[in-house]
């Protein structure tokens, strides 16, 4: 099975089957990124922000075409196999036309004699630099291509056979050797090429390529930069992590305002996953996965890892969002899927002036709208750590929920009622707890949701009701307020859970040292990390909503993530696309799952719930089946994946 991926970059959903590959990478060609720092991703623009990659689409080719071109040129790409693979200059010339500048450019740089590389490179290199920067650039490319594009043995032998046979002094003779000399053409360059398809007995949907740049194929090397990546994306032209297409891909988006303390949740998460493995019932999940922002990712965990403040995340930038991604399994292995973080800032999706969510936004960063999970962040206490925190939010609390609600709506709107991602409302910096006063209070927001006695998470339900009683102070009461008002509001859309929990367990200060060698964080000479508050819970949760730990004692994977709108039939209305008939234990099993795992139900849930409870919470016997199978076919809804 071939699975759809999402490029983490540009947010796309691309079907497993597409990706590109970088000639310039296959051929050994690295220009532009010499400079050390840059390599590692840490030079800075004027503002502190760190500077994009060097744009790189430009010499990249779709696996098709990769398989196009190997057939014309009589290389048979084998899946495990190692060919020796040429591409002619022209070919090569012909895909960066592509790439910059569609098909009148391409004809227009096959048209190009060799003598006129440098005019060729001119189209496909108009930098909005400086002029040095582009003589730079143009003189790398023109030094490198003479390097490795080679004039081809058998037009070589031609013309020196016949300056040996002094032919060369007729002068049509010699118009025909500079027409060779001037086609590229009849320049080549080669590297060994190892493809590896998805299914090794189908030579047609290339998964990845290894390839060689040796005389001998001996060694063959991974896309790496710097890790092992599968290829790029064909949207965008960014790495593509490594896994995509081979594996389900679920996002899960963690939705707050700037100083919600996202990208801390982030690294948390990760750490977690990383330490407690076994508590969390998922195999060892290794680092994680490469791709653009790499070098970014790794420094905040770094420095997470060190107890230092992560980096801002850059709420204005157009640079889409910051995210990470990591492969998990559950325990035995039976179910692998990659898993990616997206940090998405609230005042990236909002419009301040008129109190509007940007629509735009979530259409230019589809990753926005397209997450299987959402964790909506907000901080427990309005004031945050303090000034250590940086900038305060600059949009209000209830733009989250509206921001929210859009989504969902869009998703309803889309007509994909079948995949309606679950909810997770995440108080955040749970640590802060404030001087306990024991004032319980009949607003308190949470004394009125109820959840089944099933359901696992009660505990954080309490610890958040508790939280409300315990303080007066409006700092805490207000975004708890919000709180509730976010179930509310939420929970007749999609299935919600709720918890609190802190990444840190102090606040965090910003590393000021030497990026490159950052060294522990120390208070008083006292080596002090940072204390992980219940994340435990939440990555549990996280892992049992996505199939990827059993439940409780259950020794159940969910098989899908559960949508609100998805709904049972005992009926035969399998077969088609989208629909599937359960057994009953199908139904059996989900539904307990469902009240494990969420405090509210959709309304069939809850019809089949009140059988259930008729009966004492024993599932209900062969004879009460009978009364639920009318309960589902009377709904009229049908059980949809
Ligand atoms: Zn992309």
């Amino acid at each position: 099975m071939v699975y759809k991926y999402y490029c983490v970059d540009c947010g796309n959903e691309i079907p497993g089957e597409e990706i590109n590959f970088d000639l310039a990478d296959l051929l050994g060609i690295r220009i532009g990124n010499d400079n050390a720092s840059a390599q590692k991703g840490l030079e800075r623009d004027e503002k502190g922000n760190f500077k994009n990659f060097v744009k790189r689409k430009t010499t990249q080719i779709s696996a098709r075409k990769l398989l196009e071109l190997a057939e014309k040129h009589n290389v048979p790409l084998k899946h495990g196999v190692r060919s020796f693979f040429k591409i002619t200059l022209k070919e090569f010339l012909t895909v960066m036309g592509e790439n910059e500048g569609g098909e009148v450019i391409a004809q227009e740089m096959r048209r190009k004699k060799y003598s006129e590389l440098r005019d060729a490179l001119e189209l496909v290199f108009q930098t909005s630099e400086n002029r040095i920067v582009e003589e730079k650039l143009l003189n790398d490319w023109l030094k490198i291509l003479a390097e490795r594009f080679h004039f081809n043995d058998e037009a070589n032998a031609t013309i020196v056979q016949q300056k040996e046979e002094g032919k060369d002094v007729d002068p049509e003779i010699r118009k025909m050797h500079t027409l060779m000399m001037e086609n590229t053409t009849n320049y080549e360059a080669g590297f060994w090429i190892e493809p590896e398809y998805f299914r090794s007995s189908s030579d047609q949907d290339i998964y990845t390529v290894r390839y060689s740049l040796h005389n001998q194929s001996a060694f063959m090397e991974d896309i790496h930069e710097p890790m092992s990546i599968r290829g790029f994306c064909p949207i965008c032209g960014q790495p593509v992590i490594e896994g995509a297409g081979k594996y389900p891909h679920e996002l899960v988006g963690l939705l707050g305002v700037q100083s919600s303390g996202k990208t801390s949740m982030i690294m948390a998460i990760i750490k977690e996953l990383q330490d407690n493995f076994g508590y969390l019932g998922i195999s060892y999940p290794g680092a994680p996965l490469c791709d653009s922002r790499y070098h970014i990712m790794m420094l905040n965990k770094e420095l997470y890892d060190n107890g230092w403040a992560v980096e801002k995340t850059n709420a204005s930038s157009n640079e889409g969002s910051f995210n990470i991604s990591i492969k998990i399994s559950d325990k035995n292995k039976r179910v692998t899927k990659l898993v990616t973080f997206v940090d998405i800032a609230g005042e990236q999706c909002y419009d301040i002036r008129n109190h509007q969510v940007n629509q735009e936004a979530l259409q230019k960063y589809p990753v926005i709208g397209q997450c299987k999970l959402y964790i909506l962040c907000s901080c427990i206490d309005k004031t945050g750590y303090g000034n250590a925190d940086g900038e305060n939010a600059i949009i209000p609390e209830n733009a989250l929920i509206q921001i929210a609600t859009t989504i969902y709506e869009r998703l309803l709107g889309m007509n994909r009622t079948t995949k309606i991602p679950p909810l997770c409302i995440l108080m955040t910096k749970a640590d802060m707890s404030p001087e306990p006063v024991d004032r319980p209070s009949a607003m308190n927001p949470f004394r009125n949701i109820k959840a089944h006695e099933k359901y696992l998470y009660k505990n954080q339900l309490d610890n958040l009701l508790r939280a409300y009683d315990m303080t007066d102070e409006r700092n805490i009461r207000d975004p708890l307020d919000w709180c509730g008002r976010t179930y509310g509001e939420i929970s007749r859309r999609t299935y919600v859970s709720m918890m609190s929990c802190s990444a840190l367990g102090r606040s965090g200060v910003r590393y000021e040292g030497d990026l490159q060698n950052i060294v522990p964080y120390t208070d008083k000479g006292v080596l002090i990390g940072f204390r992980r508050v219940r994340i435990d819970i939440l990555c549990k949760w996280i892992m049992e909503v996505l199939g990827l730990k059993t439940i409780d004692e259950m020794q159940y994977l969910l098989p899908h993530i559960p949508s609100y709108r998805e709904y049972y039939t005992l009926g035969n209305n399998a077969g088609k696309d989208d629909y599937f008939s359960a057994t009953e234990e199908d139904m059996k099993l989900r539904i307990i799952a469902i009240m494990k795992l969420f405090i509210n139900h959709a309304p069939l849930d809850q019809a089949i719930i009140n059988e259930f409870n008729k009966e004492n919470g024993r599932w209900p016997g062969s004879t009460l089946s009978k009364r639920l199978k009318k309960v589902v076919e009377t709904s009229g809804f049908v059980y949809r994946r």
